[in-house]
């Protein structure tokens, strides 16, 4: 079973999530954590992770041959990041617009377009508590954060159960973070701004037609807003955190929840039961 960790809003708890939840669960469960927030991992911070494997993440960008190259512009014309500018008597590539797709080298009716590996990023692989770990890590400055998220993507087992810790808001990294999971989890706060980013997270999540439910954490901060907003769109809340300074203290010196409150386990694991729940009845009911 693949989870995803997802929220609207960044500082929601995502990390708390995900990290809890494979923990409380790796003693029954082969479990592996895939930290997709390649712009800022930081699962790594509290699971102090072994890392035996480094991978590069590249991408191809276009090398121009000015010798071939009769500057007719159809490179620029079909490339539709602007990563391409065509100038009498010479050509400019963009690398950091690029995204790769290749269309200006299968395009160019002088083949005078070869690609070269540029480096955005790397995938760590190793271990932590017993369960398997992985996390990619966007190069400073680099735009391109699908790439990196993909190469972790490759690491998912499927015989057991992964934790995808997916980026924070809506757009194409936290697409293709949750996309192809079971599940995905969204993590909010009950705040006005908690609730604006889990709408849209909403609208997202159901693009992708996946099951969804949240965790709604820092409970009493704020009003009620977000559990009227879940019942209006009959969004099961399946766990409850509440705003506690001793959690606030133990994720500051990088501890989990589970590893400085155990008593939380139970919570988590009661959270999984729901989540597999769920998964059971939409399987169920696409069978009928
Ligand atoms: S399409 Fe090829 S020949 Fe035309 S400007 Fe681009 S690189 Fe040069
Ligand atoms: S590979 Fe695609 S994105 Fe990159 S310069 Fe060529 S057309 Fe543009």
């Amino acid at each position: 079973m693949i989870i995803s960790i997802a929220s609207g809003k960044g500082g929601t708890g995502k990390t708390l999530v995900a990290t809890s939840l494979a923990l409380s669960l790796k003693d029954k469960h082969k479990v592996q954590l895939l930290d997709c927030d390649v712009e800022e991992p930081n699962d790594h911070i509290f699971l102090k992770p072994v890392i035996t494997r480094s991978e590069a993440v590249c991408i191809q960008t276009p090398k121009v041959d000015e010798e071939k190259c009769t500057y007719c512009g159809k490179c620029a014309e079909v490339c539709a990041y602007n990563a391409i500018a065509v100038f009498p008597g010479h050509v400019l590539v963009f690398p950091e617009l690029c995204h790769g797709c290749g269309a200006c080298s299968y395009l160019c009716p002088e083949k005078a377009v070869s690609e070269e590996g540029r480096e955005i990023g790397v995938v760590e692989q190793g271990h932590a508590e017993g369960m398997e770990f992985a996390q990619g890590k966007l190069n400073v400055g680099e735009a391109m954060a699908t790439p990196v998220i993909r190469k972790v993507k490759e690491q998912i087992n499927h015989d057991g159960i992964t934790i995808i810790d997916a980026s924070p808001g809506t757009s194409c990294p936290v697409v293709e973070a949750t996309k192809d999971s079971d599940f995905c989890l969204l993590v909010t706060e009950p705040t006005p701004f908690g609730l604006n980013d889990l709408v849209l997270a909403v609208e997202m999540v159901r693009e992708l037609n996946i099951p969804l439910a949240v965790v709604l954490n820092r409970a009493g901060v704020g009003d009620n807003k977000v559990e009227v907003y879940c019942r209006k769109e009959n969004i099961p809340i399946l766990l409850t955190i509440p705003l506690d300074i001793e959690i606030a203290r133990l994720y500051s010196r990088g501890v989990t929840l589970v590893q400085g409150m155990p008593q939380w386990q139970e919570s988590f694991i009661g959270l999984f039961d729901k989540i597999r729940e769920m998964v059971d009845e939409r399987s169920r009911s696409l069978k009928r």
